[in-house]
């Protein structure tokens, strides 16, 4: 069911202990948003603990309190009466969803979210969900710390491509303008953010020796296998080496993440690939957008190709 801001926070008021989670394969703003909100509810007395049902990325992992998030363990259960679900729908936070009854506050930004599962409070135009919990925050007059202010940064400039894509807003900047005021060192979380280990790098060119071109050179596409994919944890930028391509609308890379189990990334400069990306069962933004096909590489390439064919 759709709630509005007010209501969200109103739901939060009313909480005591508060469980925070976000999606598997956690990126900037899941993990931004969730060690963020943490950290705030605790500042305004709440009993909040994060749970990622994941590893995360090396870069993602100097970001403060990273170490308290905790994984689920089989049949594990955590004492809470509300659920804070963000940046995702609650069907990408794995065993998370296993741990509580307790009723689910769900927090996102993605138009694909319809809030099937407890109540949800979407704002499609916020460019990261670390945008809304900045707002929900000041609503609940916590305090934006130096290392709130890191966290809430962190997924503002990550799914923004560092303020550079077409989410970035008036709004955005000046967000993130604040969180410079509240003591962001934007150079800092820059520097953690793009390094990369020599085996990425190497994984980087074995990508871009794949790529291929379709329909007229409006698509262009990379993908991984297992053998290859399984030397490096991120694949992180891989995608925005070709998504330049002055013929490309949509770029895509597969990753074979383990045998039958494939993750695409697709990135469009008109097209919606959110559609396309909610038609083979994930989902995202209309410029970035994302699917898992549970079938080989190649199988999952023909697929893949083919909905972007339809959607072009
Ligand atoms: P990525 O290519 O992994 O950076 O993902 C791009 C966007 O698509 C992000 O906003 C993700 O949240 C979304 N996305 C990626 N994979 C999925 C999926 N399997 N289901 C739903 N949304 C996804
Ligand atoms: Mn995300
Ligand atoms: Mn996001």
């Amino acid at each position: 069911m759709l709630i509005t801001f007010k209501q969200a926070v109103a739901k939060i008021q009313a909480a005591n202990k508060i469980l925070v989670t976000a999606h598997v394969q956690p990126d900037g703003d899941a993990i931004g948003s969730t060690l963020a909100a943490m950290q705030i509810l605790r500042s305004i007395g709440k009993a909040a603990q994060v749970y990622i049902d994941d590893t995360a990325r090396r870069n993602l992992q100097a970001l403060p309190h990273f170490d308290e998030i905790r994984r689920p363990k089989d049949g594990e259960r955590f004492d809470a009466d509300l659920m804070l679900v963000l940046d995702t729908s609650t069907d990408r936070i794995g065993n998370v969803r296993k741990l509580t009854d307790a009723p689910i506050l769900n927090v996102d930004h993605h138009v694909t979210n319809k809030g099937d599962d407890g109540e949800l409070y979407v704002e499609t135009t916020a460019a990261a969900t670390c945008q809304i919990v900045y707002k929900l925050a000041r609503e609940l007059g916590a305090p934006i710390t130096p290392d709130v202010a890191t966290c809430l940064y962190t997924g503002l400039a990550t799914d923004t491509g560092f303020f550079q894509f077409s989410n970035t807003g008036a709004e955005t900047l000046a967000i993130a303008s604040e969180l410079i005021n509240c003591g962001v060192s934007p150079n800092f979380i820059s520097e953690q953010l793009e390094s990369k280990t020599l085996a990425e790098v190497h994984g980087l060119r074995d990508a871009l020796n794949s790529l291929k071109m379709f329909y007229g050179d409006k698509v262009a596409g990379m993908t991984l296998d297992h053998a290859t994919a399984k030397k490096f944890d991120s694949t992180e930028g891989f995608i925005d080496e070709i998504r330049v391509i002055d013929t490309v609308d949509v770029a895509f890379l597969i990753t074979e993440k383990a045998p039958n189990f494939c993750r695409v990334s697709m990135r469009s400069k008109g097209v919606d690939v959110s559609k396309v990306a909610a038609r083979l069962g994930g989902g995202g933004h209309l410029r970035a957008a994302g699917c898992t096909l549970k079938t080989t590489l190649s199988e999952a390439e023909k697929i893949l190709v083919a909905a972007i064919g339809e959607a072009l």
